[in-house]
């Protein structure tokens, strides 16, 4: 399967579940303390170190306009806008807010979460 990885912007904030991985597990029903491989089929960094540094990616699969989660490495997160072959296994998370299969108190979390942080935020 391939995909292309997308520019991360402020308008595609996970404001649901406050971070893209999150979001990712939360849809998928696992256990937060879920860690993955990098997805790419190739990862130069495949081992430990890039199962410690996945995040979720933005992603779009070719053919296709939605716009997906899948767990990159850092090092392949980086790779803004190339197109990246992805292991057939990977499962695909929709990147859609408002779509979002989240706990109700799971996003009453995020949200208590998020005004912490802009709490510590203004106090600078
Ligand atoms: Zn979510
Ligand atoms: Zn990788």
């Amino acid at each position: 399967m391939f995909v292309q990885n997308l520019e991360q912007t402020s308008s595609k904030k996970s404001t649901c579940c406050g971070s893209w991985i999150t979001h990712y597990k939360r849809n998928l029903k696992l256990p937060q303390e879920t860690n993955f491989p990098c997805s790419r089929k190739d990862c130069p960094g495949l081992g430990i170190s890039a199962i410690a540094n996945v995040v979720g990616a933005h992603v779009k699969v070719t053919g296709s306009r939605k716009h997906w989660i899948v767990p990159l490495c850092s090092f392949c997160n980086n790779q803004r806008g190339k197109v990246l072959e992805i292991r057939d296994d990977t499962k695909l998370v929709w990147a859609n807010v408002g779509e979002c299969q989240a706990t109700p108190e799971e996003k009453k979390a995020t949200r208590r979460m998020l005004r912490q942080v802009r709490r510590r935020n203004a106090k600078k």
